[in-house]
């Protein structure tokens, strides 16, 4: 269960989500769905056993077994997508500076075509920026852009810290908070959006996720889901690491501070990729999970 002042690399807690959600891109990158050269060998190098057998494509797929690593890779490949649209269409309208806000292993600052210029903050725990940092450096691989780290817990001032490594405020940014929020108590989650707004100047950009009602990772759907694939070794439980108070409508909140928000469900965002949205119990209890972005008026 999480506590105010819990820390984690990236095979505990909270920290273990990266590597699962960077082990899904891997498996959507071997699909050729998504262009992440660094998603497997971060993975293996975190030896988190169950993931780095995951991307080996050594966990074998049994008749009646609900593990199934397509739709794990297409699950992935429709999130990976939308940031990396976003990011993308930032840059085309001019904006210059980034951050990733709980970049976990994410690879962007070393796989997008950022222009030249461009400036892209990695937030996130010491450990994970800094394993990020030192094993993408062994593997070889540059940044694409000017990339600075900013090695902070989220629920302390990052905003003095994101400063203090350059942020200007006097220019338009885009944020991301990908596979954020619901770990995020409901006051930080209204904190982080406030701290946001407040850093950001007029024409800023914002995508994030939300759960409308993060109680689905206490549902019985999701329980028994939960269960059979603990069996396969996949043992991160959700429900011990997500806050469940309610929380406020991210798509309600930015719009009452000066956010044009667009937004569409998870499954909408699989229509769009040309994947069919599975259809089972497990699916039905995420179906609403929306995705959104938005733009800072002046
Ligand atoms: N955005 C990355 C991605 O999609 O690959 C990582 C998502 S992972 C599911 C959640 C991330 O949130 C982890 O990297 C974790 O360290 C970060 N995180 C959660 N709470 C945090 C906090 N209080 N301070 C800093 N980072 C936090």
């Amino acid at each position: 269960m999480r506590t105010d002042s819990d820390t984690w690399d990236l095979a505990s807690s909270v920290g273990a989500t990266a590597t699962m959600v960077a082990a899904q891109r891997a498996l959507a990158a071997s699909a050729s769905l998504i262009d992440d050269p660094f998603a497997a060998p971060l993975v293996r190098a975190v030896g988190y056993d169950v993931y780095t057998r995951l991307v080996d494509g050594q966990i074998p797929v049994t008749g009646d077994s609900e593990f199934d690593p397509d739709r794990m890779a297409r699950g992935m490949a429709v999130r990976t997508r939308f940031y990396d649209r976003f990011f993308v269409e930032a840059t085309e309208s001019g904006i210059r500076q980034a951050v990733i806000v709980a970049a976990g292993l994410d690879a962007r600052a070393y796989r997008l075509p950022w222009p030249a210029g461009t400036v892209v903050y990695e937030v996130d725990m010491p450990e994970v920026i800094d394993f990020k940092t030192s094993t993408l450096a062994k593997l070889g691989a540059e940044p694409t852009a000017e990339r600075r780290t900013v090695a902070v817990d989220l629920r302390d001032d990052w905003p003095a810290a994101l400063r203090a490594a350059g942020f200007d405020t006097d220019a338009a940014a885009a944020w991301s908070a990908e596979g954020l929020v619901v770990y995020l108590p409901p006051d930080a989650q209204d904190a982080l959006f406030d701290n946001i707004t407040a850093l950001s100047a007029a024409g800023s950009r914002l995508a994030c996720e939300f759960v409308p009602d993060t109680t689905i990772f206490a549902d019985e759907r999701w329980r028994a889901h939960h269960e059979r694939m603990s069996g396969l070794g996949f043992d991160i439980d959700f429900n011990e690491l997500v806050y469940h108070f309610e929380r406020s409508h991210i798509v309600e909140y930015l719009t009452r501070h000066r956010w044009q928000v667009s937004h569409c469900t998870v499954a909408q965002l699989h229509a769009a990729n040309g994947f069919v949205y599975p259809d089972d119990d497990v699916a039905a209890a995420f179906a609403d999970v929306t995705y959104l972005s938005a733009v800072l008026g002046g």
